[in-house]
């Protein structure tokens, strides 16, 4: 455990040193569960998000995309029922005065347990929290005398409810008919829009509607850097189907989407899937596709199957037919939805998760060692990193025109300060799949040095043929 919780610092360290995630208004020492994305975290974040992207659109024909306002109706709120279901069981500290979230209470004093004795309170939590028992986690976690981090004491309140939803003013009268919220999941932006995509697009079911957009929530316990934010970005997206053939859809998402994870070529091993137990109020299955995280297997994606609920509740609220007419069988009905829904944020820690390694390269002569981000080449930042060997003898000049002629296709790098050596380890540091490097023999027969991240193999190629072989890599 403990290596790993220094894996996770000496990540976060990393995140931050090479400009991938910084704390959100640093100067004024930061604000809680709030994250900046840098010059690599930001080009990282838009490769996986462009990645999800055209795997959802692109390569399903039934599939289109959209993007939604943030703001929405308020009585779009009250229709999902997150006004008055959105919220989580929390308990506070007496004397410290800390509010925690029940279930992560419970699950933080579990990991200094057994591994036996641990997963029988976590089973009597998760028995507890189905029957939405507020007393019996009081009690549990008296009877397990859980402390408080802060007090050290075990002096707790009852157990509430808090709604996780921030609220805002929509302009200037402040009464209660104004009050509007920033959305806490992309996903109703999806459903109000639903006749609307389904007649413009003459979609027919069934078809998927995809998203990817900010959303927000009042997290009370934020913690695990990027993995629980109060503003992340959601990939959504909710496939409307025939009613009584959601299980089968269901099924089938939760495979594909499985396959979408391996298809970067993550180790298996790190995944695995999490049926719910408690059910949000919407759904009849759901499943998380968790990965091993340096603090354990955590949530990164949900697979719900959330019935006719939304659209139907939006039917009643609006009082507008919200149907579809099935030609196959000549049928009028309030399609069902099979969700997937991924957190961009929580897919880019477990990118650089997995990707972070600390490497010991030293000789019998020498020791040597090197931080390396062995990211999917399509992900990576930077693509290609070009560096002239020195900064005479014309050998800028041909890395300049390299640099123009790949820069169009794909993110490139030029650099000629430093030893090769070193400028091979910073690119090493933030990922880089292939670095070039042209020297005077570039001018003799026009071929470079490549090298490869992973192995740090290098070979000599053809200075022509440096273009087609890393677009090989990263299509
Ligand atoms: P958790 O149990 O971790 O709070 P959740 O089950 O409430 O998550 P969903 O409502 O299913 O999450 O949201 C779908 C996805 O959005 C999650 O799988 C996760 O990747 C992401 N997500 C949810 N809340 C956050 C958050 N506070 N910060 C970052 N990502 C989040």
């Amino acid at each position: 455990m403990s290596t790993d919780q220094n894996k996770f610092q000496a990540i976060i360290s990393h995140c931050k040193e090479y400009g991938f995630v910084f704390q959100s208004s640093e100067i004024y020492d930061g604000l809680s569960a709030v994250y900046d994305y840098g010059q690599y975290g930001s080009e990282l974040k838009k490769n996986i998000k462009d990645y999800w992207w055209k795997s959802m659109t692109q390569l399903h024909e039934n599939i289109v995309g959209i993007d939604a306002a943030i703001f929405m109706h308020p009585t779009t709120w009250k229709a999902s029922g997150h006004v008055d279901n959105f919220s989580d069981p929390m308990i506070d500290n007496k004397d410290s005065n800390k509010r925690y979230r029940v279930d992560h209470l419970i699950e933080g004093f579990a990991e200094t347990l057994p591994q036996e004795a641990a997963n029988a309170l976590l089973a009597q939590m998760d028995e507890l929290l189905k029957e939405n028992d507020f007393a019996g986690l009081k009690t549990l976690i008296e009877s397990n005398k859980i402390k408080c981090s802060i007090s050290g004491t075990s002096n707790w309140t009852d157990v509430r409810q808090f709604n996780l939803m921030f609220s805002t003013q929509l302009g200037s009268v402040t009464d209660e008919a104004s009050e509007i919220y920033l959305r806490p999941e992309t996903a109703q932006g999806i459903f109000v829009n639903f006749l609307n995509v389904q007649k413009t697009g003459r979609m027919k079911v069934p078809f998927g509607i995809a998203q990817i957009g900010k959303a927000f929530r009042n997290e009370i316990v934020a913690r695990q850097f990027i993995f629980r934010m109060r503003e992340f970005e959601q990939m959504e997206m909710q496939f409307f189907v025939r009613p009584g053939t959601q299980q089968e859809w269901y099924e089938k998402w939760k495979e594909e989407r499985m396959q979408w994870h391996l298809s970067l070529g993550t180790d298996p091993a790190k995944y695995q899937f999490k049926n719910h137990i408690k059910l949000a109020h919407y759904a009849d299955a759901a499943v998380d596709i968790e990965y091993e995280f340096p603090f354990g297997f955590k949530e990164v994606e949900g697979i719900h199957s959330r019935t006719d609920f939304d659209l139907k509740q939006h039917q009643e609220y609006s009082k507008k037919k919200i149907q579809y007419f099935d030609t196959e069988i000549n049928q009028n009905y309030v399609p069902y939805v099979i969700e997937t829904s991924i957190g961009l944020d929580r897919m880019f820690l477990l990118t650089i998760c997995n990707a972070y390694a600390e490497e010991d390269l030293s000789t019998e002569d020498k020791q040597d060692s090197r931080v390396v981000l062995r990211l999917p080449a399509k992900l990576a930042p930077v693509k290609l990193a070009i560096f002239p060997l020195t900064k005479k003898d014309g050998l800028p000049e041909l890395a300049r025109e390299l640099m123009d002629d790949c820069k169009h296709a794909f993110y490139c790098f030029y650099e000629e300060k430093d030893a090769i050596g070193k400028r091979y380890r910073r690119q090493d540091a933030i990922g880089t799949p292939f670095c070039v490097t042209i020297d005077h023999q570039t001018k003799e027969d026009g071929t470079v040095t490549i090298r490869h991240r992973d192995s740090m193999e290098q070979e000599r190629i053809p200075l022509s043929e440096v273009k087609a072989l890393v677009l090989s890599k990263i299509l």
